[in-house]
């Protein structure tokens, strides 16, 4: 087992991160930026809990940022890698069990007779999946601007950070230093669900924007569902005018449904079927693991068929796939819907709690994916998600953790919910919370 020596507190073991890591972190919302306090420093991780440097036990809504759909370190996820890493770490060539994933991919997306993707390129992170996907949607169209939409995050390649969700977000940015003033001017950032202004972009660039990426359901400036129709919107634009969508379903894929967003979109109606998706998170169980899929006629560009570049030492690491396969296969119906229900439970345990602290509050949903902004009307778009007394999440936070909960240390997260929060985990939830929104309303 991981070593927790009695003499380890989490300051400790900050303080000694700090002299050799920036900021202690290997991905800043670690940091505990916004809600302030010492970040936990984890030793281990196992169903609905995660464990610190001290040994205390916390029930996790943050479930790895979204991987651990079936709880962390389920056994039969960890045997799939044990067995694989016998078998060798990484072998910089081909194996079946790529193939067994993008089949497995593939056959999730083939819905009531549609094909949502017919090939799919492993990576290892979501950053390098929608980057190509941008780089190929550039070199199948022949046109260098994309339109993004604010507080949507796609990773942090050059051309996509500005007014990003997730850490940007959190730590209030515009976008990053170091990103050349003419890579970014090839980014159109528009407010989501705002149709006129996809419209009037397209207007006022004609033939020059090659892509359309957003989110599934927007997930990183708190939840940002699309609203009904948007994506069909999207899609028919797009076509219109001669560019791609993309679909980056790096958090939402393989969690809000077995399809991902695309699929529950479908299941409610909608009827596009994106150019481009991009994965992460679940596909790869909890290892280094992303994707990006679409047609074949537009796959096939990248090389070594096309003239569009893409590469990676370990791109469909051996130990990965097997965690990705184990982890799509476990995947069932039941856990879809037992994901479904523990989320439900919270989210009403949640404004149960607030409402009764008198928090003024208004939940955001997609699928089983929520959050919380603690503002009176629905959040729409950035702008509103930004207008919020975001400063009540600190306090909110930290009295969770001090009742054993552990959040995502940012109001503008959705919280994750796993198979394995099971009554005894959610019940502990349901205790926190009223403390938690006491602590939010002083
Ligand atoms: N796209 C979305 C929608 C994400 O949520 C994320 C990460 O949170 C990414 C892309 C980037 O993925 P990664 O952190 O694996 O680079």
């Amino acid at each position: 087992m991981t070593p927790t020596a009695a003499s380890l507190t989490n300051e400790t073991a900050a303080a000694r991160a700090r002299a050799v890591i920036p900021g202690g972190v290997n991905s800043p919302v670690r940091a505990f930026g916004s809600v302030g306090g010492t970040p936990l420093s984890i030793v281990a991780a196992e169903g609905a809990t995660v464990t610190d440097v001290t040994g205390r036990e916390y029930v996790d809504l943050v479930a790895s940022w979204g991987p651990a759909l079936l709880g962390h370190a389920h056994p039969r996820v960890v045997e799939a890698v044990r067995e694989a890493a016998t078998r060798g770490l990484s072998f910089g060539a081909s194996t079946p069990g790529e193939t067994e994933l993008a089949e497995l991919v593939a056959d999730r997306l083939d819905l009531h007779g549609v094909r949502g993707l017919e090939r799919l390129r492993l990576v290892s992170t979501g950053t390098e999946a929608t980057m190509t996907a941008i780089r190929l949607a550039r070199g199948a169209t022949g046109r260098d601007v994309i339109i993004k939409f604010a507080g949507h995050y796609h990773g942090h390649s050059d051309g996509l950070l500005a007014e990003s969700g997730s850490g940007v977000a959190t730590l209030g940015l515009p976008g990053s230093a170091g990103v050349p003033a003419p890579v970014a001017g090839l980014t159109l950032v528009l407010p989501y669900n705002d149709r006129d202004a996809v419209r009037d972009a397209f207007a006022a660039h004609p033939g020059r924007i090659a892509a359309i990426i957003a989110e599934g359901a927007g997930a990183n400036a708190g939840v940002l569902a699309p609203e009904a129709g948007f994506n069909d919107f999207l899609v028919r634009t797009a076509r219109e005018n001669g560019a791609l969508f993309i679909l980056d379903e790096v958090l939402t894929g393989f969690r809000v449904h077995p399809a991902g967003w695309w699929g529950l979109e479908r299941e409610r109606g909608a009827r596009y079927v994106p150019d481009l998706y991009t994965f992460g998170k679940v596909i790869g169980g909890g290892m280094p693991l992303a994707g990006l899929g679409g047609r074949a006629e537009l796959m096939e560009m990248l090389a070594p068929l096309g003239p569009v570049y893409q590469a990676g030492t370990l791109s469909g690491n051996p130990l990965a796939v097997a965690a990705g396969i184990e982890t799509l296969r476990l995947s069932d119906a039941a856990v879809y819907a037992h994901v479904d229900s523990a989320s439900a439970r919270v989210a009403s345990a949640l404004t149960e709690a607030l409402a009764a602290a008198g928090v003024a509050h208004t939940l955001s949903f997609a699928g089983s994916l929520f959050s919380v902004a603690f503002r009176d009307a629905p959040v729409r778009d950035y702008a509103d998600a930004k207008d919020q007394d975001a400063w009540r999440y600190g306090p909110f936070f930290h009295a969770m953790l001090q009742h054993g909960v552990s959040l995502p240390p940012s109001v503008f997260e959705a919280w994750f919910l796993t198979a394995a929060h099971d009554d005894a985990a959610l019940s502990r939830i349901e205790e926190a919370l009223p403390y938690a929104a006491r602590a939010a309303a002083s």
